[in-house]
């Protein structure tokens, strides 16, 4: 039984539309809204994949569970299609759901100006910003694997395999997999350069590590869940499995494969 619930959503005016139907509808089922997310049992996110990730970042992925009322897009994470509301909420009311916890990413970036550290949801990205062909030198686990030249480096987790990393043709891979999976963004091989051209997979106890090749090669941008979060002068990028996990609700009849299949393939 939800006893205390909080609402993120989307700016837009369907999102705000169902703001004030969840509201309504969880207060008739018992439940009351609290402005803090730290005190509710239950956070719903309105708007699409996107506006799960913003919720992650804001709400710096929460200790409560995260429901998601599709008025995106896309919604791959989203469970609750606009007009399944009352069915969904008296589900959630007699318990008829489980949690998935997604595995996140966390990142060191070590630049000039200092330490910074970020978590991921989908990938974390380390590229150019575009003019130039990057040189990356990998090591996975402390063994140096190979330089990189190209565009860039993306590391995703099983949840983000579906987003960007499979427009780079990287490998789709259900939830209930641990693993992390790095994938080259536009390698160069020829008689000058060589550099990896498959998908890269790496066990969650195993740190990758990408440095910059060359000193002209720290002006790379790294990208969190589609967000630039640092740019020039990063010396180091250090990705490992996060200790925090999304915590998303999904009901009995969600399926990762019938997912892919409605909404990729
Ligand atoms: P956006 O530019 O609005 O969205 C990009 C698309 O990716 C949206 O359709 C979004 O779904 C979808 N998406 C997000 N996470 C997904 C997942 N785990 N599986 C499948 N699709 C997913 O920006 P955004 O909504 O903030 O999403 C940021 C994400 O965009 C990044 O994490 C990155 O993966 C992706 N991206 C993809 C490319 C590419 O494919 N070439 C390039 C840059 C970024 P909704 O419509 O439901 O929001
Ligand atoms: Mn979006």
């Amino acid at each position: 039984m939800i006893e205390k619930f909080n609402i993120f959503a989307n700016g837009d005016e369907v999102s705000a539309r169902i703001v004030r139907e969840v509201r309504e509808k969880m207060r008739s089922a018992g439940a009351e809204y609290c402005e803090e997310e730290e005190e509710a049992d239950l956070i719903f996110c309105i708007g699409g994949d996107g506006a799960l990730l913003r919720l992650l970042r804001q709400y710096d992925f929460p200790q409560a569970p995260i429901v998601g009322i599709n008025t995106g897009h896309l919604g791959f994470f989203q469970e609750i299609p606009v007009d399944g509301i009352d069915e969904f909420i008296s589900m959630l009311q007699h318990g008829d759901y489980h949690i998935q916890e997604n595995s996140a990413l966390s990142a060191d970036i070590c630049t000039e100006g200092g330490l910074k550290k970020i978590t991921a949801i989908n990938e974390i990205v380390i590229r150019g910003e575009g003019e130039r062909l990057m040189h990356l030198d990998m090591s996975i686990g402390e063994n140096y694997i190979s330089r990189f030249s190209g565009d860039g480096i993306l590391i995703c987790t099983p949840a983000g395999s579906t987003a960007y990393n499979y427009s780079l043709g990287g490998v789709i891979v259900d939830p209930e997999v641990n693993m992390l999976q790095v994938t080259p963004i536009a390698p160069v091989n020829n008689s000058a350069y060589r550099s990896f051209t498959s998908g890269i997979i790496v066990p969650t106890n195993k740190t990758i590590e990408i440095l910059p090749a060359k000193d002209e090669d720290r002006f790379v941008v790294v990208i969190e869940d589609g967000r630039i979060v640092a740019r020039d002068d990063v010396k180091k990028v250090t990705v490992r499995v996060a200790e925090r996990k999304a915590k998303i609700v999904r009901f009995s009849n969600y399926n990762f494969w019938s997912k892919v299949k409605d909404k990729i393939l």
